[in-house]
């Protein structure tokens, strides 16, 4: 497992943060359903309380961007595959000949297994749970489940096993972490993102935005589906691979990234 990183972040610092808003309840115990805040989903508590879970001696890190001064990006896709957005975004990464990093839903993996065949030898995979429900509303073993099928369709699609979790929406609960460091998975979200609502007019204002903000190390989120704002992202991209290559940047895969870390890295 990759070791923790320098402006990234670690179980340590979430854990620290998350018994600040508790007013101190979870530093380290176990907590019953009375000890937490009201409207308070169970799910957010650092120890599930759900049955009788019992904690592994897990360890998670969660990246957002990576610490490296090379000039290095990573371009995430999200929510795929799915008809038509995903082989357009294969056909403009192909004619670019950059790699890029698909958080797969596993459900859309089984139905659509034919549009990323043959397609993935130079991408990444990561996992993006079964049904894209909120990880923080589940208990670990509904967590677990999320993960862990989409874990096994992922791999028997594309012969590759992910290594990475991008919780749906960002979300992270308790048993978001307690699943993902049970399965042995490194937490990836994202310093970047794709704003297709707010800057998708006129189009060249976004791929100005995501130039003008790519550092070395970003992590960058667009998606491979969803409400059409998202085709002017996409329709962007070859634009937007060019600025960052006319600035330096070399696009590579999350797993390439955090390896890319030089030093800095956290003891962990
Ligand atoms: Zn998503």
């Amino acid at each position: 497992m990759l070791r923790a990183l320098t402006g990234a972040g670690t179980i340590a610092g979430l854990a620290a943060g998350a018994a600040g808003t508790m007013g101190g309840l979870a530093a380290g115990g176990l907590l019953d359903d009375a000890d937490a805040m009201p409207g308070t989903p169970v799910s957010a508590i650092g120890v599930p309380t759900d049955g009788p879970w019992r904690p592994s001696p897990a360890h998670v890190d969660v990246s957002w961007a990576v610490d490296t001064s090379q000039r290095l990006v990573a371009l995430t896709f999200d929510d795929g595959p799915m008809p038509n957005w995903t082989p357009m975004v294969h056909d403009i990464l192909d004619e670019a000949r950059i790699p890029a990093t698909f958080f797969l839903v596993g459900q859309r993996v089984q139905e659509n297994a034919r549009l990323i065949h043959g397609r993935m030898d130079r991408h990444a995979v990561g996992n993006h749970t079964w049904a894209h429900k909120d990880l923080t509303r589940m208990t670990h073993p509904q967590a677990y489940q999320a993960m862990h099928r989409a874990h096994t369709t992922i791999a028997e699609v594309t012969g590759k096993e992910p290594g990475l979790l991008r919780p749906p929406m960002g979300n992270i609960g308790g048993t978001t972490l307690s699943a993902a460091g049970a399965l042995g998975y490194h937490v990836v979200l994202w310093s970047l993102k794709m704003r297709e609502s707010y800057l998708g007019h006129p189009p060249g204002r976004l791929i100005d935005y995501i130039v003008d903000n790519t550092e070395p190390g970003t992590i960058l989120l667009a998606h491979d589906t969803g409400h059409r704002d998202r085709l002017i992202a996409i329709r962007g991209l070859p634009a937007m691979i060019r600025g960052l290559r006319a600035k330096g940047f070399e696009f590579v895969t999350v797993p390439d990234l955090l390896a890319a870390a030089g030093t800095g890295a956290a003891k962990t």
